[in-house]
């Protein structure tokens, strides 16, 4: 089996008195596709938030490629980290949000080039060569000159996609990429990650898409009230789930 790259153990996450994650146990190995479902309000993007750092949790602790995100250990505490090395550990983490978040004001390459060079001071010439590769990749090499608000927005989300690239993250986290989108331009959005799946690209994708998950996912999980309520191979938890929450559940969206 391949390493670790993302371990989430025992995550509790708050806001004032609503618990919203209550004990989140996660393992997401390199090179696989995890898709996350539930229900709305069950803490799926908290659980993301939590991973890149944007929430910090109240117990418990995640770990990717083998490094705590947000503190350090030092014997059994923990210590915060400082501002500078969170921004650090962020840059190993892509993060694609349900409505894109593109700088409206740069172009669709300079939105791209902007983390490589602002973040990881990388010279501009070898970012935009990186960029031009990753447009291309996403089938959007002839809108580099293009603005966001030019492009349809199947097309601004394939631009999110290759900026994530764009620092060559160790995890892909997607939050509802395609829930924004008119159903037309689903499909183009579902074929650039299912690519990225195909070549091992380390993804967690929280998804209403069961179709989708059931052909990319290497792990399905459920979450509900803050817990993990089942996970594991899609034809497990998907076709024979063992628990009434998750069947009602599927018995909704499919
Ligand atoms: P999901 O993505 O599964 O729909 P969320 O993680 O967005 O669920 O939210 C879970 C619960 O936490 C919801 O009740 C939501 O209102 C609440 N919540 C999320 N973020 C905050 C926040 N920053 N402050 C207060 N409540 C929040
Ligand atoms: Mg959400």
């Amino acid at each position: 089996m391949s390493e670790v790259m993302v371990d989430v153990r025992g995550v509790h996450k708050s806001f004032g008195a609503l618990k919203v994650l209550r004990g989140v146990d996660l393992t997401v190995r390199a090179g696989e596709v995890t898709a996350l479902l539930g229900p709305s309000g069950s803490g799926k993007s908290t659980l993301l938030r939590v991973i890149n750092h944007l929430e910090k949790v109240n117990r418990g602790w995640i770990s990717i490629d083998g490094e705590l995100i947000g503190y350090r250990r030092s014997g059994d505490r923990l210590y915060e980290l400082r501002e500078r090395d969170i921004l650090r550990q962020r840059t190993h983490i892509g993060f694609v949000f349900q409505h894109f978040h593109l700088f409206p004001h740069l172009t669709v390459l300079d939105n791209v080039v902007e983390a490589p060079v602002a973040a990881l001071r990388r010279p501009r010439k070898e970012a935009v060569a990186t960029a031009e590769r990753l447009l291309a990749r996403v089938g959007l090499a002839d809108k580099a000159g293009a603005y966001p608000r030019q492009l349809s927005g199947g097309q601004q989300q394939r631009v999110a996609i290759a900026r994530a690239l764009a620092i060559e993250p160790k995890v892909l986290l997607f939050d509802e990429p395609t829930s924004a989108l008119d159903p037309e331009l689903v499909g183009e959005v579902l074929d650039v990650i299912k690519d990225l799946a195909r070549s091992g690209t380390t993804m967690i994708i929280v998804t209403h898409e069961i179709g989708f998950a059931r052909e990319v996912a290497d792990t399905v999980v459920f979450l509900d009230g803050g817990v993990v309520v089942e996970q594991g191979p899609p034809g497990a938890v998907l076709d024979a789930p063992r628990h009434e929450r998750t069947r009602a559940f599927l018995s909704k969206v499919l």
